[in-house]
């Protein structure tokens, strides 16, 4: 007798377990922090095709993107449907965890080496770096910090169709370019982003603002990667609607691109219960 309940108790452990392929964890371990923090990935939809966005990067001084990257998270926790079926959406919430323990200040823009994340990568570094008139530290040498490692060594394994980095608050998109080319198609992906968010593009960063170095979408882009720096408008909000309209934009392009073999369908179905008129109409 005490068999019996024994077995109707474990019955769903043993007999229901459905059949099919082995679910791919929905959160990766990108790396970690000088400190020893993780980077995490959160993975959300099972589909070919890797989109990664990326808060945080400016830690606890750009806060806004940390909360922006969440709140896409939760709403697509709740809204698996809004992920286009041929779509993998990775959202790294932050980049740089240590830089969000040194708070809200200027000095939560960097790593415990008090490294800035976003000049510290291999093309165009420079060991004199700024942010405004501010001199940042670069690091030694590119790629010398274990976020960056870890960043680069992710986006090379993924071969992520875009990649978006977050930023408050220079209120623009900014395609990357390593030594002034357009590789990877940045400029398509700022101009399509643009177009859904509101937040304008095409002046770089450095005639509005200042010169920077190393960073981030340079490198991106030379691996012939879209990816941009899209900057919030405020260091206060996170933006929510129009960053979400950009992101169902963008995975509205890449619904379009049904691999071979793909259920055609449902990326169908998905084109017309998500995608409005103007973000599937394209130059490329
Ligand atoms: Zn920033």
């Amino acid at each position: 007798m005490k068999w019996l309940i024994l077995l109707l108790a474990l019955w769903p452990v043993f007999f229901i377990q459905p059949p099919g392929p082995t679910p791919v964890p929905d959160t990766v371990t990108v790396g970690y922090s000088v400190r020893g923090m993780p980077i995490v990935a959160e993975r959300f939809g099972d589909g070919p095709m890797p989109v990664l966005l990326t808060g945080g990067i400016h830690g606890g001084y750009e806060i806004n993107t940390v909360v922006l990257m969440s709140e896409l998270g939760a709403y697509f926790h709740e809204h698996p449907e809004a992920i286009a079926p041929n779509i993998s959406l990775y959202i790294i919430p932050v980049a740089n965890p240590d830089g969000l323990l040194r708070g809200r200040g200027f000095a939560g823009r960097f790593n415990k080496n008090g490294v800035d994340l976003n000049r510290n990568w291999g093309c165009g570094w420079l060991p004199e770096a700024y942010a405004g008139s501010a001199h940042v530290n670069p690091g030694p040498a590119p790629f010398s910090e274990p976020e960056t490692q870890a960043l680069r060594d992710f986006i090379l394994e993924l071969q992520p169709l875009a990649v978006v980095w977050y930023h408050s608050a220079a209120d623009g998109i900014f395609p990357g370019a390593c030594d002034g080319i357009d590789r990877g198609g940045s400029a398509w992906l700022a101009g399509r982003l643009s177009r859904a968010t509101g937040y304008p593009t095409g002046v770089p960063f450095n005639l509005y603002h200042y010169d920077v170095s190393g960073t981030a979408p340079d490198w991106v882009d030379a691996q012939g990667i879209p990816s941009v720096d899209l900057e919030l408008s405020s260091r206060k909000d996170t933006e929510f609607a129009r960053n979400l309209a950009g992101v169902m934009a963008l995975q509205c392009h890449f619904a379009q691109l049904a691999a071979p073999g793909w259920h055609v369908d449902n990326l169908y179905a998905f084109i017309e219960q998500h995608c409005e008129a103007e973000w599937l109409s394209d130059e490329r």
